[in-house]
């Protein structure tokens, strides 16, 4: 069976994708790179904003007018909407993400009666999904309150993976040639508070660190709170890359009590201060949210101040999304599009500074680039695009297309976003 794999939203729903692709290849099937003559495609949805919805919905469209034979829809949008999503053409199923993981099982049980448990070497995604990088699941669901949140509506509690089942998807990725992998989850600094020895976030990233062999090892995004002065020092292992996105939400202390955030301006800047105490150099990236109920102008402007005081290497701005089900969504003084919008206007510009000034550090130094991107051939050799330690976007020029090669390289200046460099030493 030929089987299409597609994906909105985070870092979790694409370790997701990537796992079930491994269990359908596993059981015989082929994973494709388009939707176009898929005997089946699974969409794993997005609900986070009204526009992640809207591009959940779109990307089953596409898979109906491709002619796929049969959509499954997975995911928070279709957990949270399920009629909905069964009414979309073209969809046999909808597996809610308490079943998730038994997708394969569920959707096409005959062919895994005897399905082949033996773990198989990591292979990209093929198609616009396609990473070098191995994303994987470490931990699902959360615990927490904010009042924002529908993610936490549609994956339930807090649930860790078992140590050893990630330490197993990181060496299935090391057979696969990976180099570097993005553990990923919905809450992953919980990892651990579930189980019943006490293990925490620390201990697992410590047992990986020492079980595997893999190069490179990212958090994709980890909440600003329950972090100690021990989880920064494994940072001494040059294996862990230097970047950690802390989601802030806001830089006012009132927004972030609304937003029941265990967190406030004063606490997040201790913890960037631990942070760029214990990781030299280390690129901090974060998502905010603009217009959230109830933001005045002065709550604005407290939080872009705060904003500039913390210097971002970069960020996601969002516009507050009303979701049904969320406390935030019956809150008073709903901030009016039009305000929201300049509001986050003005705060990408403000990271978007931030950015500029931290990529000029690079200039004249070397960094560890992981090519990420097929390259592109030219008269001049080829364009390499791939990603720093640091998780900044870097180009260079070469005589070989370099996919999946780890090359330093010697920045030279700075284009839009990315920077420009020599590869100064190979692979
Ligand atoms: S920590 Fe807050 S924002 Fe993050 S998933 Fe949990 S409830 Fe949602």
């Amino acid at each position: 069976m030929k089987v299409f794999f597609d994906t909105v939203g985070c870092r979790l729903n694409q370790a997701e994708i990537e796992h079930m692709a491994a269990q359908f290849r596993a059981a015989g099937h082929q994973v494709i790179e388009t939707a176009e003559n898929a005997d089946l495609v699974v969409v794993n949805t997005c609900a986070v904003t009204a526009a992640a919805t809207s591009d959940s919905r779109q990307k089953a469209r596409q898979a109906h007018q491709a002619g796929a034979q049969r959509i499954v829809l997975t995911g928070c949008w279709a957990t949270l909407e399920p009629d909905k999503a069964r009414d979309l053409p073209g969809v046999s199923d909808v597996i809610s993400n308490l079943e998730k993981m038994n997708l394969p099982l569920k959707v096409v049980e005959s062919e895994f009666l005897d399905f082949d448990t033996e773990p198989i070497a990591r292979q990209p995604l093929p198609g616009v999904h396609s990473h070098t990088r191995a994303f994987i699941k470490a931990q699902d669901g959360c615990d927490n309150f904010c009042t924002f949140c529908v993610t936490r509506v549609a994956r339930g509690k807090g649930q860790s993976i078992p140590k050893e089942e990630i330490l197993e998807d990181i060496l299935r990725a090391e057979r696969g040639g990976v180099r570097e992998i993005v553990l990923s989850g919905v809450h992953l600094g919980s990892w651990g508070r579930d189980g019943d020895n006490d293990e925490t976030i620390t201990d697992l990233l410590s047992y990986l660190l020492n079980h595997s062999h893999i190069e490179r090892i990212r958090l994709s995004s980890i909440e600003p709170w329950d972090l100690d002065e021990r989880f920064f020092e494994l940072w001494k292992d040059p294996r862990l890359c230097p970047h950690l996105h802390l989601p802030l939400q806001s830089g006012s202390a009132g927004v972030l009590k609304r937003m029941a955030r265990h967190t406030s301006p004063a606490a997040f800047t201790d913890l960037i201060s631990m942070v760029r105490s214990n990781i030299p150099g280390v690129s901090i990236t974060t998502d905010i949210i603009v217009g959230f109920p109830g933001e005045s102008e002065a709550e604005f402007d407290e939080s872009l101040t705060f904003v500039n005081q913390m210097q971002f290497s970069g960020g996601h701005v969002f516009r507050y999304s009303m979701r049904d089900g969320t406390a935030a969504a019956k809150f008073p003084n709903q901030v009016d599009g039009k305000t929201s919008k300049m509001r986050a206007k003005i705060i990408n510009a403000a990271i978007k500074a931030s950015e500029e000034k931290y990529l000029s550090s690079f200039i004249g130094r070397e960094v560890d680039v992981l090519w990420e991107a097929s390259g592109v051939q030219s008269d001049k050799g080829w364009t390499l695009h791939g990603l720093a330690d640091y998780y900044m976007k870097v180009e260079a020029l070469a005589d070989s297309n370099r996919w999946n090669k780890l090359d330093k390289v010697r920045i030279e200046t700075i284009k839009n976003d990315s920077l420009i460099g020599k590869i100064s030493k190979f692979d």
